[in-house]
């Protein structure tokens, strides 16, 4: 996970709304599930509940091009994929703002040039640390890596655990939801594609 921006570049991002806004929302909550806001220990919540949020939705300040803009064309004849396997990341779910830790593997063909392996993980984040759906994440991550590489093709897969059903509604702790993508030469070769996610979770 990359670290934060310091907290003054931090400051200069401008939110609509305050910071008193939100921390006067997280009391309303606590008011709501019957708690006393003004018990000592509750004292500094909302104020560690919003720097919490701005960690944990840190990639809306993050640019997915800027992080994929360092390429490097020297990659002579190489002609297989590159693939990155279990790249952990925690996100959010945007139904319930729920956690949801997971990790995601990546495979790219090159045609012309190759990122630093260090951006695949950056890039995982940069989408991560957002309200996501696990769908929208996989193929975003994706889309951006194409975009910026022109591979041959790209082969995003995700594996997700979801709080809003492990931890409360359908309370089924262990169940991991899978999704993946497929652009390029991944996408219409069954035989490919069955070749890379095997690749990708051995
Ligand atoms: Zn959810």
């Amino acid at each position: 996970m990359f670290k934060m921006r310091p907290a003054k570049e931090q400051a200069n991002i401008k939110s609509p709304v305050s910071r008193e806004a939100a921390e006067e929302a997280v009391r309303t909550i606590l008011r709501y599930i019957g708690e006393d806001v003004n018990r000592p220990g509750l004292a500094d919540t909302p104020g560690r509940v919003v720097r919490a949020w701005e960690e944990w939705c840190a990639g809306y300040k993050e640019d997915p091009e800027a992080t994929l803009n360092t390429t490097f064309e020297d990659i002579q004849n190489y002609d297989q994929p590159i693939i990155m396997r279990d790249i952990d990341f925690i996100s959010h779910c945007e139904h319930h703002m729920a956690p949801m830790p997971g990790k995601t593997h990546i495979a790219y063909w090159p045609s012309d040039k190759i990122v630093g392996i260090s951006k695949l993980a950056r890039i995982v984040d940069v989408f991560a640390l957002r309200l996501q759906s696990q769908e929208n994440l996989t193929r975003e991550i994706a889309e951006a890596i194409d975009r910026a590489l022109k591979p041959k093709g790209v082969a995003v897969a995700v594996e997700a655990a979801h709080g809003c059903m492990t931890t409360r509604g359908a309370y089924k702790p262990g169940a991991m939801l899978l999704t993946r993508t497929f652009t390029g030469c991944f996408e219409s070769d069954r035989a490919l594609q069955e070749q890379i996610l095997s690749a990708l979770k051995s």
